[in-house]
């Protein structure tokens, strides 16, 4: 069953980026769900387009034409009380293209959405030496969340891709954290911090998102070939991908998953 959100406050957290917060009758759907990166699929219903109560994606397709589907967004929910029944998202605001971005940079209190999930797979490993954690603006919410979840004094090395200094975002870190901002607009590139970071002894787990080109094509051959990590210490992923709307990326996704299958 999807979980019904109503937007209660929104918060600018950086010129990019945007808090959303959200209360709901019944966040049961998150009860248990340990990982860091939960997301949910956000369902954005088309205009014009007349569906079924209750909206419900599978039952949906099939019968009715693709092109009226509601549109589907993934995001991290951030600090789920299923109890007060809130929860936060952070939205990268990337200007008026899409769906979610824009929708993000107009709520106000009382817009509502339907949320499917909780999915997620990484929480960070208790029995690791240090963490590495880096991504862009959309991985910022997962890395919050991870962060929230190491011990005080665990050792970390946080990497985060941004605009330039104004976009930087207060992040808590355990005492043993270095923080990195990389800024895009000097020319800073998420790759190369990765790749400039010491890396430190003892056993790595590195949580590791954003633009797929980047962390798929950039960041997971040097962690996988080049340090020699089990793909079991490293989440990697794209989150998007540049240039294309998020079928497009999952069509990305798709086909790099077939042809890696193929070598
Ligand atoms: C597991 C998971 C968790 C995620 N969590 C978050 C999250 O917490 N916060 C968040 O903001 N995003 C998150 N994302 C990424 C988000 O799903 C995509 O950015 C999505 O494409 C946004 O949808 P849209 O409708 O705004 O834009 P789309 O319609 O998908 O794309 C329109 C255009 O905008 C560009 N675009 C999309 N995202 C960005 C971006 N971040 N920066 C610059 N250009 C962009 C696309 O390349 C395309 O050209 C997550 C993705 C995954 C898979």
């Amino acid at each position: 069953m999807a979980t019904h959100l109503i937007v209660t406050s929104t918060e600018q957290l950086t010129p990019r980026l945007r808090r959303v917060w959200f209360r709901s009758n019944d966040l049961s759907a998150f009860d248990g769900n340990a990982s860091t990166d939960r997301y949910v699929k956000l369902v954005f219903p088309k205009a014009g387009v007349v569906y079924p109560e209750p909206l419900d994606m599978k039952a949906l397709r099939g019968t009715i034409p693709p092109e009226d589907m509601p549109v589907v967004r993934t995001y991290t929910a951030l600090f789920p009380d299923v109890a007060a029944g809130t929860l936060a998202i952070d939205f990268v605001i990337h200007g008026d293209e899409g769906i979610a971005g824009p929708w993000a940079a107009a709520a106000q209190p009382g817009d509502t959405l339907l949320a499917n999930g909780p999915g997620g797979g990484y929480r960070p490993d208790a029995d690791a030496d240090w963490y590495l954690l880096a991504g862009d603006e959309s991985a910022a919410p997962a890395i919050t969340a991870a962060l929230a979840d190491l011990p005080a004094e665990a050792v970390a090395r946080v990497v985060i891709l941004v605009d330039s200094p104004e976009h930087e975002l207060e992040l808590e870190l355990p005492s043993g954290a270095v923080l990195t901002f990389v800024h895009r607009e000097a020319g800073g590139d998420l790759v190369e911090a990765v790749r400039a970071l010491d890396w430190l002894d003892g056993r790595v787990d590195a949580f590791v998102h954003g633009e797929g080109n980047a962390v798929m094509h950039g960041i997971r051959p040097y962690l996988l070939r080049e340090r020699g990590l089990d793909r079991k210490q490293v989440s990697i992923s794209g989150y998007w991908r540049q240039g294309r709307t998020e079928e497009g990326f999952r069509d990305w996704k798709s086909e790099l998953a077939a042809a890696e299958s193929a070598t």
